[in-house]
């Protein structure tokens, strides 16, 4: 509290948020230059401040701001984890900033990284081939429903199979990814258990099944015991399986998805592979497929030939999903954590982060309905609304969970430690949710007292962002 009060003191005047430059100093500066008269201003609309000034404005903004460098971050489903300063160091090297134009010859460590990449992830799918192109997530789903189509498509019955196939407990990105694709989405009850029902999915699948898209562990953290079983129904009846890596993290180095069946998945990189995210990107979404889809992959894929590495298009390439081959800095940063960790140290972090959740779930007083989970669980915040939870964590120094979602659990804590964070660390976070836990309504809903923005009104700023000076002034 007190050092929060002093960071306020600092500001400004009596201004309720750090000025803009702006405010701080109306006075332009003047601006003196031997350049013809016709070809200058009288002054510039920059304003007139000191260097301790400026600094202090943006240091003070730093501050203000949560990030995983300032505490943990337990986004269930987002795997908002701490990544390493030396996978940045990397990226941020002069040698790392190739111009994309560049002659294979003159770039074959670029190219010669990507190929690597393709390759360890190949490896940790369990995936014939794969694309680095998309450059997120949800990128990546994309193009998997688009190589999915081109598969049914070449097989003569893309016009048959228009459906796809989603549990309810999915991302909201499944849905769209399926509906920009041109697909009628076809939603899957959960069972009780949390899990796929058999008998509803028997139900839904069919000769217009395109895929099934599926998380796993899904995003109540449960591990679908049946996959294999799941995955005979789909391909019986001639669909094929999507596998949404988001929850990878659990999987790590143990398990892979192309051993449990799956045809087509995305790695969501800055997730599980280091490259902070939020905030929109950059990320990067590669994307894997068995030997059946390949050719269909984007343009370019990288290969190795006796005369070194070079760029390919494949066969019946769906064509490009991003330019030239995709966020190149943030592959960087993936295919160096990879080396770092090594196959020992991958599977170790899906350990972590599985023990990690079931440590912190353990301390935490809300009810956790469903289990067994890994890397993340759902607690249930019971009488209290989980927004209101959520900002009055903020009053803890903590970052809250995702909250509301899935819409299974009732107000839905959606909790992903991550394997990074220390049993100190837990600790005080599971003090953070008992604190609340034991508060009244009345203490809650005008949560956060202590933060620099109070409650804002979070849909407006999603749907109507005012993201400049200027669109302040209407
Ligand atoms: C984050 C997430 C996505 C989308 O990934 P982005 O990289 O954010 O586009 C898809 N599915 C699940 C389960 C996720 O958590």
């Amino acid at each position: 509290m007190e050092r929060y009060d002093q960071a306020r003191f600092s500001q400004a005047d009596d201004a309720e948020y750090e000025p803009l430059l702006s405010e701080k100093s109306t006075e332009e500066v003047e601006v003196e230059s031997s350049l013809p008269d016709d070809l200058t201003r009288d002054s510039l609309e920059l304003p007139d401040l000191s260097e301790p000034e400026l600094v202090r404005h943006y240091v003070r903004l730093s501050q203000q701001n949560y990030g995983v460098d300032t505490g943990p971050y337990p986004l269930g489903s987002c795997t908002m984890k701490y990544n390493p300063k030396f996978t940045e160091d990397l990226a941020a090297r002069p040698e790392a900033a190739v111009h994309p134009d560049r002659s294979e010859e003159s770039v074959q460590g670029t190219l010669g990284l990507l190929h690597g990449l393709q390759e360890q992830l190949k490896k940790i799918g369990g995936m014939d081939a794969v694309t680095l192109q998309p450059p997120a997530g949800a990128a990546g789903e994309f193009a998997g429903i688009l190589l999915a189509k081109a598969y049914h498509e070449s097989r003569g019955e893309g016009a048959q199979r228009d459906e796809i196939v989603i549990p309810d407990s999915a991302h909201g990105t499944n849905f769209a990814s399926a509906a920009l694709g041109g697909y009628d989405v076809v939603e899957l009850p959960s069972a009780d258990d949390g899990r796929v029902d058999l008998d509803a999915l028997e139900a839904a699948v069919g000769e217009n099944t395109a895929a099934l898209m599926l998380t796993n562990p899904n995003t109540l953290g449960l591990f679908e015991r049946d996959i294999e079983e799941i995955a005979d129904v789909v391909h019986d009846a001639g669909g094929l399986l999507y596998y949404d890596g988001a929850n990878l993290n659990a999987l790590l180095g143990r398990a892979r998805p192309g051993d449990m069946g799956f045809d087509i998945m995305h790695f969501n990189v800055h997730k599980t592979f280091a490259t902070p995210h939020g905030g929109g990107g950059p990320g990067a979404g590669p994307v894997g497929v068995t030997d059946d889809l390949a050719e269909f992959l984007p343009n370019p894929q990288v290969r190795e030939t006796d005369a070194g590495f070079e760029f390919f298009e494949p066969d019946s390439s769906i064509g490009k999903v991003h330019g030239f081959y995709g966020n190149w800095l943030v592959l960087v940063k993936a295919y160096a954590y990879i080396a770092r960790l090594g196959d020992d140290g991958l599977g170790d972090a899906a350990a972590k982060a599985v023990l990690n959740a079931n440590y912190l779930a353990e301390q935490v007083e809300y009810d956790v309905p469903f289990e067994p989970f890994h890397h993340e669980f759902v607690a249930s915040a019971g009488d209290q609304d989980a927004a209101d939870v959520a900002k009055r964590m903020l009053d803890y120094a903590v970052h809250p969970p995702t909250t509301k979602w899935p819409e299974i659990v009732s107000e839905a804590l959606m909790t992903e430690p991550t394997e990074v964070e220390s049993k100190r660390t837990l600790d005080q976070l599971a003090a953070a949710f008992n604190a609340v836990a034991d508060e009244s309504t009345e203490t809650i809903e005008s949560a956060p007292e202590r933060t620099t923005a109070r409650r804002i009104d979070q849909t407006e700023a999603a749907r109507n962002p005012r993201l400049s000076w200027h669109a302040l002034d209407n």
